[in-house]
């Protein structure tokens, strides 16, 4: 965007550049990869991964006179200052074997001044991390349990202040819990026993790079006809979560293949899912340039609504290899780990990977299209009905991403709004592309704009910034349309509605029935909530010591008139201890009449009774075919390699 923006970033993206054209590229940078003499050297002991306590060992080459060390805080792939600098406690910094005084920054908390002692060449640092017992997170969740572990490395460095993440070299060793297995997508230099060398590699590509380990571990090469080489790497908390299946297998074999023919071409060397199968850690997932860190239930490969709940997972942080890490917004593509990223194009960084996360799973054969079709009917009625849409704009939701990620509660996530930039982008991708193939006769696609803007030639990982601009250029190419307006309409104005085009205009309709929702039933399973948002406006707990707690109420519904709120917890229905038969009973009792269903709740030790008037029966979203339109909806989801099972 500026001009002292881009600068920075053609720099950066020049030097991210790996392998044997490094040595050419990184002349700028004081240390290079190969200049081992220069490397700052981490160690990281996992020993104690079951005490969730990492021990961590720093050298790092200075020179006498006022050094600061930065603890990495705007962390790449989560948008947001939330690197978990509370978790790092034992610190101590030492030259020629005397203890240094420190002093956190007073307005830099991620930053510690100290001075190094005449005659000293390093100064060593010594800490823990402490990995989180529980509780969300990307990066700072919980990352370790009694069997496995996963070390997103931002946790555990420090680095010198005044250089860029490019021309840091790091050399960094591990040492595992006894006879544990890892994957990685860092070089390996050397590996005796439990303890791990890696090669020399820039702390841009370090923090890139996380270690998945564990007990019970398992690697499964994927589309073994494509180069080059893709691995899928699952560490579970019991060996039998480790089942796979063949036709599982393949159907990621599928996905390799499917985004190598959407993008038609490649920017990593080779590339490892790293899967951890827990419930210990937070589902999520987080990606890299040449693996991602994947965290999913310990069920998830073996149990059918698991593994339907997690389907679009992988594949969502899989196309991020090219959107997102390979082009990335500018305002994304920062030189180092302190200065703030501008999240405003999150829109297109995570909307368009939404958008072609949950279709490409689709082409590749983890879902059938019905799924997917499911999956859309129950976003775009929950995003069309929230009325935080009435205040916020979309462009909004990606601006405040840092905090609307870290709303540990869903309470009035309806009126507050989310990070809707993921679901609400998926509407407008998908529009794009309807339009796209509407106004071509089916010629071109949105795969075209993919290929032109993330394709040939395949390169080593590097970053190539964009601008909004050159999306604009690029879909141009494709389509001449005034695509400026029909994003600034969408994403900076607001809209009472969701943008529904790329479903009509699909050959679709958004229809309300009866029938519960396929994906509202596989979601009611794995996470225990209840979905009477379409009915009596509210999402109700069914978990545990939460039962029938009220995770949120919609603004307008007939639940919010009825007086209920998120925070209280519903006692009983009609009379009848909750459940969910027990609300499914009633909401069945009222329909069709004015008998009011009655609901005692208890907030904050007082309980009260409220009277729900609603009386029409269960609601659910359903895409249904409109005739009169051909269905490119349909299109959007066909293989493109005739390897998938999309059809
Ligand atoms: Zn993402």
């Amino acid at each position: 965007m500026s001009g002292r923006g881009s600068k920075q970033l053609s720099t950066f993206g020049a030097a991210r550049v790996l392998g044997v054209l490094a040595v050419a590229l990184l002349s700028l940078a004081p240390a290079q990869a190969q200049n081992t003499s220069n490397s700052i050297r981490l160690s990281v002991d996992l020993q104690e991964a079951a005490r969730r306590i990492f021990h961590v060992h720093l050298v790092v080459p200075a020179k006498p006179g006022p050094l600061t060390l930065l603890y990495p805080k705007w962390i790449p792939g989560e948008h947001a200052p939330d690197g978990p600098i509370e978790q790092v406690v034992g610190l101590k910094f030492t030259a020629r074997g005397k203890t240094l005084s420190w002093k956190r920054d007073d307005v830099e908390l991620y930053a510690f001044h100290l001075d190094v002692p005449p005659g000293a060449s390093s100064i060593e640092a010594d800490y823990d991390y402490l990995s989180p017992i529980e509780g969300d997170g990307y990066s700072a969740g919980p990352t370790s349990d009694p069997v496995l572990a996963v070390l997103e490395w931002n946790i555990v460095v420090l680095y010198p202040a005044g250089a860029t993440t490019d021309a840091l070299s790091y050399e960094a060793t591990l040492r595992l819990p006894r006879g544990w297995k890892f994957a990685s997508a860092l070089p390996v230099a050397k590996k005796r026993g439990d303890d791990v060398d890696f090669s020399p590699v820039s702390l841009t590509t370090l923090v890139d790079s996380p270690v998945l380990a564990g007990e019970h571990f398992r690697s499964i090469a994927l589309a073994t006809d494509v180069q080059p080489a893709h691995h899928l790497d699952i560490a579970a908390d019991n060996e039998a979560d480790l089942d796979i299946g063949a036709e599982q297998a393949a159907a990621y074999s599928n996905l390799v293949r499917e985004d190598g023919a959407l993008f038609g071409a490649r920017h990593y060397d080779h590339y490892d899912f790293l899967l951890s199968l827990t419930n210990n850690f937070s589902p999520n997932g987080l990606e890299h340039h040449e693996s991602s860190d994947e965290r999913a239930p310990e069920t998830t490969l073996i149990d059918t609504n698991k593994r339907q709940y997690y389907n679009s997972l992988l594949s969502h942080e899989y196309a991020h290899s090219w959107n997102g890490k390979y082009r990335r917004p500018a305002g994304l593509a920062t030189p180092d780990f302190e200065q703030p990223m501008r999240d405003d194009l999150l829109w297109v960084y995570e909307g368009l990977t939404q958008y072609l996360g949950e279709m490409t799973a689709a082409r590749a054969g983890l879902r059938t299209p019905e799924d997917y079709r499911e999956a859309l009917a129950w976003t775009a009625a929950y995003l069309d009905q929230w009325p935080g849409r009435t205040w916020r704009p979309l462009a909004d939701t990606a601006l405040a991403a840092p905090f609307l990620y870290n709303v540990s509660s869903r309470n009035w996530e309806s009126w507050r709004r989310s990070v809707d930039f993921y679901d609400e982008g998926w509407l407008i991708w998908l529009e794009a592309d309807i339009i796209i193939r509407r106004d071509t006769h089916g010629q071109k696609s949105l795969d075209d704009f993919c290929r032109r803007f993330y394709g040939a030639p395949s390169t080593p990982p590097k970053v190539v910034p964009y601008t909004l601009d050159e999306i604009v250029a690029a879909l141009n190419e494709v389509l001449p349309y005034d695509w400026r307006v029909f994003f600034h309409a969408r994403i900076d104005e607001i809209q009472e509605h969701a943008p529904m085009g790329g479903i009509t205009e699909g050959g679709w309709r958004l229809v309300y029935n009866a029938t519960p929702n396929q994906r509202v039933q596989i979601s009611e399973n794995v996470i225990r909530t209840i979905e009477a948002s379409f009915s009596l406006g509210m999402r109700v707990s069914t978990e545990g010591g939460e039962n029938g707690g009220l995770a949120d109420v919609i603004p307008g519904t007939p639940a919010a008139e009825a007086g209920l709120a998120p925070g209280m917890r519903i006692v009983s229905v009609n009379g009848v201890q909750f459940s969910q038969q027990a609300l499914t009973d009633a909401i069945h009792d009222a329909q069709g009449n004015k008998k009011a269903i009655t609901v005692v709740a208890q907030n904050s030790g007082f309980t009260r009774t409220y009277e729900i008037q609603y009386h029409g029966g269960d609601r659910y979203p359903h895409l249904e075919r409109d005739p009169a339109r051909p269905d490119l909806l349909d299109d959007t989801l066909r293989p493109l390699t005739g390897t998938g099972a999309g059809k």
